[in-house]
Formats: structure tokens, C-alpha cells, sequence
């Protein structure tokens, strides 16, 4: 099918429209509508697999392991029923409960899309709690319903705004104003501190910290730091069977939605090619005119979406100087600080936690388990972390999929991820490579805390320090969100401002990940609004993106969904 071009370059007999560097589930996701509008579009992924952060890898025999991420809440339902993915195999499995927090003591809090079990559970710890706790889940909607429509949305350019980027602004104007008293909470979800808005609603410790740890994932910052509040947001901002804020597991793993995109991609005509590291990006008079592969093949087509994150595409594909100075220099500024760790591990049997004893499958082992008795845990082991060191006691996020989806693991045995925070890329005295194993034994003595059986029943494990997952994933500073959620790089400022719009310095170049808006999380809108910027008829305005009719989608979204605001990822 391919023809050679000189000693080492290689170029298809057939024309490509657009290629795809990177097959993670945004890259997929685009090159699927590219395809859907009639675009012959190729996707080359430089694992020997798709999906990017978004797999299911066979890490230890017999057990299907999501690598790296592990929970669904966030992509897109239409996505979904557009490209007809359930036919393909995708599935999500609901958790019920979602949520527990256990204590050595012997207390624990069970959470989920219940509401007569949350306010049971939650008045064991407070009573007044139990009560606000529903008015606390009917802010977030509110806040939410107000952020959601954004999402996408193309955001408005503030540096060089035209007609289009007005209107928007515009119309995000009205769509504030229509808030009314509700917008003082939208602007201190939006950039205020997680810990300030938790301390107001509530008084219970257990309840404070199994909601904080929502707005921590992913960050390097405590709940007292600015910006957490929007990534408490953004945890609660999905849904899983049409219930608000639920995280489901994906049957077989989170590669069962990359896998069934890939179905999809291949039936739309799509070529994807694994073990194909793209490592330059061809420019010509400053239009792209294809890729380089780390071989010497070489792939043209007049557009070309990178899946991969801002610094890996601007520095590491292209050369610099091909672009403006000071587009160069806002790249530079982008912030990858991350501390998050995973460890991936095959159990004899289950946890038997002091608070909840016993080995057979219970409510306590279907949802996330929180090791994090309170804010204070989270900010002292934020400290550790400031000053470059791994927390001495780290908050711990585990979940153990094999419990509501068997297939995941041979029978009678278990499957469990725990994400770990903090574990900060920049060590002072030491390497990851050193100490990852040292500081994974740390989080298993934890755990030993809250169920004793632990340790002993595990059968194998797989640690992933934020290095590895900069190797592996090819995330820059092991960030898992390719660029960190923070204020200062949300909407129209992410990743730089001036190029929130999916464009690039480079004519024919996109942005089609998580580097672009809305950012990180298995979400598909950034490669789908990526494609309507791509397609010449979106860019026009028709399509599925005019202004007006994208603000309008909150309209559409079914209303009083009820759930719990325990996003738990
Ligand atoms: C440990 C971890 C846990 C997480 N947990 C969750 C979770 O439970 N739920 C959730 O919603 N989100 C979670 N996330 C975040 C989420 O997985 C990511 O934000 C999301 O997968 C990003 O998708 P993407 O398609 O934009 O990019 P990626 O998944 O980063 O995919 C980019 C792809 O591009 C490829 N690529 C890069 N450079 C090149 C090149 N030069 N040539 C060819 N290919 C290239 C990469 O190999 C990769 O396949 C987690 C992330 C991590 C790392």
C-alpha cells in the first residue's frame, strides 16, 4: 500500500486528508467525525496499542488492568450514541455505592446516588450535615449547569477577538447573568479554594474529606489553594446512567471505550497505525504539510490533529524557531506540575477493612475507597509534596472493578487500583526510579491500616511513578491531565491564550486533546470540538457548533437528574 520515497521516506499511494498523531481516546474521537464528514483520515499512535491513558493492558496474567485511568463518569453521551458505541461494545457499569471512607477506628461513611443512604450514612457523623448535604448536591447543579454548556463550546480568543469570539463572550454574558444570585457560587467554584467551600457547607471531618478528595486529583495543591474548587467541579460534572456525578467502571476495562472507538474509527474507513512514533511535524512557507515517523516514513496530508500535549507538539515535533517567539514562550509557561502515582495490583482475595470486616463482595468494596480521614491529612500530605518530597502519609484512591465487573479478573481473585497523591515529578534528593518501590510499600502499610489483609493477599503489582507515566504515556511531567486544571489554564486560556480555538500558529495544525478545552478526564469533547473546528463547514459556523445552538445544549440536558455529588473518580 506504501511506496518509498528516496532511501528512508515513505509516503501513501493514497491521499490522506488528515492524520492524527496519537490514538488516544480524544484522537480517536476526532479522527472518527473527520471521517464521519467524509475526511480520509489516518491516526499514527506510537504505543503498540490505542486508547493513550485511556487502556486496558493484560499488566499481569489473566487480569485486564486499566492502566492508567480507571473510572467513567465524563464522556460524552452523545458521543456515544453519535458514533453508535455500545454497538461496538462499550458499556458502563454503575457503582453502588460509589463511595467509603473507612476508619481504623471502626467508623466508615457509605455514599452514593442514594439519597436515603447518604443522609443515613451521613448523620452517623452529623445530622445537620445529613440535612444540607442534598442543598450542597443542588449548588453544584446549579454551578454545573451553568459550566457544562461550556465545555463544548470553542472558546471565545481574547487576544485577537472577531465577530464570532464577541458573540460568544456575549452570549456567556447572558447565560451569567441569567445565574442571578446563583453567580457568586459559580465564581467561587470556579476559582476559589475546595477547602473554603467544604468548611461552610459542612461540619463532619468524614464527609469534608471524602468530598475533597475530588478536588485534588490530578492537582498539585491542597483543598485550601485556589483553583481546587473547579476541579472538585469538574469531578462531579458527568454522569453514569443518567445519574449526576456517578463513576462507573467500563466493562473489561477502560480500554472497552478506546477499543469500541477504534471499531468505529476503522468501520468509518479510518487507518490507524500502532508502533508509529510521529517525531516531527513537516512544515512548508508555514502551512503543515504531514509527519515523520521515528523510522523515516513520511505521511502528507493539509491537516494534521496532534493527540499529544502542547509541549510534546510545539517543542518536541516541531522546530521552535517555525513559530512565533512569543507563542513559544507562553508554551514554556505552561504548568505540567503534577504528584500523582498509580499502582496497579492482582489480589488473592479482598480487603477486609476494621470498618467493615469481611472478604466476600460488599458495599464497601464496589465504589472508591477513600484512605483520607480528613483535610488536615490532605494538606499535610500536600506539604511533603511542596517541599519535593512524597507525602509520608499519602491520600489514597482505591477501587476494585473486578467487584461489579468479573471479567476483569480470574475467578475468586481481584483486581484493585489505588491513586495515589502526592507524589511530585520533581523529587529533591532522590529519583522516582530509586524510590518508586519504597514509597509504593509506604501506601500498602498504609492501607494494612484500615484493612490488615491487605499486603498479604497481594499477588503482583505494577507502579507507576508520574515519570512513568511521562515515559509510557508520553505526558509531560507525568501530568494526567496533559497540562495542569488550574485557572490560569482553563477556556480561552488553554493551553496559551490566543489558541483556545483548537488552531495553532501553523496553518492546517490542531490541537485535538486534553492540551486543548475542556482539558484532561476521559471526556471526548476536546477531540470532538476539535473536529468541528477542523471541518470546513463547522468553521463556518453550521454544523453541530454554531454559537447559539452549542449554549443551547444545557437546555436540552435532562433536568433534576438525581445523584450524588461524590464524583469519586
Ligand atoms: C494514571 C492516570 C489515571 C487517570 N484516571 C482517570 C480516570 O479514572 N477517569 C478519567 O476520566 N480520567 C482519568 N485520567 C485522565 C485521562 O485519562 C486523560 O486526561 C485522558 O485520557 C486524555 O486523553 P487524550 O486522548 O487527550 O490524551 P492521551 O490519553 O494522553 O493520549 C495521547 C496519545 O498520543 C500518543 N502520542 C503522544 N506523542 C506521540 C507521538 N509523537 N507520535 C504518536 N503518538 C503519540 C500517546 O502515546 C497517547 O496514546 C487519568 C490519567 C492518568 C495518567
Amino acid at each position: 500500500m506504501y511506496t518509498r520515497l528516496g532511501d528512508n521516506a515513505v509516503m501513501g499511494t493514497e491521499r490522506h486528508d488528515a492524520i492524527v498523531v496519537g490514538a488516544g481516546h480524544n484522537g480517536l474521537v476526532t479522527a472518527c467525525y473527520l471521517a464521519r464528514a467524509g475526511l480520509r483520515v489516518l491516526v499514527l499512535e506510537r504505543r503498540y496499542l490505542v486508547g493513550g491513558a485511556c487502556v486496558t493492558e493484560e499488566i499481569f496474567p489473566g487480569f485486564k488492568v486499566s492502566t492508567a485511568a480507571y473510572v467513567n463518569s465524563l464522556f460524552r453521551p452523545e458521543i456515544v450514541r453519535d458514533l453508535r458505541l455500545a454497538e461496538y461494545g462499550f458499556e458502563v457499569l454503575p457503582r453502588q455505592p460509589s463511595s467509603f471512607t473507612p476508619y481504623p477506628d471502626g467508623r466508615c461513611l457509605l455514599m452514593g446516588s442514594d439519597a436515603v443512604l447518604n443522609h443515613r450514612e451521613i448523620s452517623k457523623f452529623s445530622p445537620r450535615d445529613a440535612e444540607r448535604y442534598p442543598q450542597y448536591e443542588a449548588m453544584l447543579e446549579r454551578v454545573a449547569a451553568f459550566v457544562e454548556p461550556t465545555l463544548t463550546l470553542t472558546p471565545p480568543d481574547l487576544l485577537r477577538p472577531g465577530i464570532r469570539d464577541v458573540l460568544r463572550f456575549m452570549a456567556l454574558g447572558r447565560s451569567f447573568r441569567r445565574l442571578g444570585p446563583a453567580a457568586s457560587e459559580v465564581v467561587e467554584i470556579l476559582t476559589g479554594p475546595a477547602r473554603a467551600v467544604l468548611d461552610r457547607w459542612f461540619e463532619s471531618t468524614a464527609l469534608k474529606a471524602t468530598l475533597a478528595t475530588d478536588a485534588i486529583i490530578g492537582a498539585m495543591a491542597s483543598p485550601s489553594m485556589s483553583g481546587t474548587g473547579y476541579v472538585l467541579l469538574h469531578h462531579v460534572m458527568g454522569e453514569t446512567g443518567g445519574k449526576r456525578g456517578a463513576w462507573g467502571y467500563v466493562r473489561g476495562g477502560m480500554g472497552g471505550l478506546t477499543q469500541a472507538l477504534a471499531r468505529a474509527a476503522r468501520d468509518l474507513g479510518v487507518q490507524i497505525r500502532c508502533e508509529a512514533e510521529v517525531t516531527r511535524i513537516l512544515l512548508q512557507d508555514g502551512r503543515v504539510t504531514g509527519v515523520a515517523l521515528a523510522g523515516g516514513d513520511e505521511y502528507r496530508a493539509p491537516i494534521v490533529a496532534s493527540n499529544a500535549d502542547a509541549r510534546v507538539t510545539f517543542q518536541r515535533l516541531l522546530d521552535p524557531r517555525a513559530l512565533p517567539a512569543e507563542f513559544v514562550a507562553a508554551v514554556d509557561r505552561i504548568s505540567y506540575e503534577s504528584a500523582s502515582l498509580k499502582i496497579n495490583v492482582a489480589l488473592a482475595e479482598l480487603p477486609s477493612f476494621r470498618a467493615c470486616p469481611g472478604t466476600e463482595p460488599g458495599p464497601q468494596h464496589r465504589g472508591t475507597i477513600h484512605i483520607c480521614p480528613d483535610l488536615d491529612y490532605i494538606e499535610r500530605a500536600y506539604d511533603d509534596a511542596k517541599y519535593g518530597r512524597p507525602s509520608e502519609r499519602p491520600v489514597l484512591e482505591c477501587t476494585i472493578p473486578s467487584v461489579v465487573d468479573p471479567t476483569v479478573a480470574p475467578t475468586g481473585q481481584h483486581l484493585m487500583s489505588i491513586f495515589v497523591q502526592y507524589a511530585p515529578y520533581a523529587l529533591r534528593e532522590s529519583t522516582w526510579d530509586d524510590i518508586g518501590d519504597r514509597f509504593a510499600d509506604r501506601c500498602f502499610d498504609v492501607l494494612d491500616e484500615y484493612a490488615p489483609n491487605f499486603r498479604r493477599s497481594v499477588l503482583a503489582r505494577q507502579v507507576l511513578t508520574p515519570l512513568d507515566l511521562e515515559r509510557i504515556f508520553n505526558l509531560t511531567g507525568g501530568n494526567i491531565f496533559q497540562g495542569a486544571m488550574t485557572p490560569s489554564q482553563l477556556f480561552s486560556l488553554r493551553p496559551v491564550p490566543g489558541y483556545a480555538g483548537y488552531r495553532t500558529p501553523v496553518k492546517g495544525l490542531y490541537l485535538c486533546g486534553a492540551a486543548a478545552h475542556p482539558g484532561g478526564g476521559v471526556m471526548g469533547t476536546p477531540g470532538w470540538n476539535a473536529a468541528r473546528e477542523i471541518l470546513p463547514r463547522a468553521a463556518s459556523g453550521s454544523g453541530s457548533g454554531p454559537l447559539e445552538a452549542e449554549l443551547a445544549w444545557r437546555e436540552k440536558q435532562p433536568k433534576n437528574r438525581d445523584g450524588g455529588a461524590t464524583g469519586n473518580y
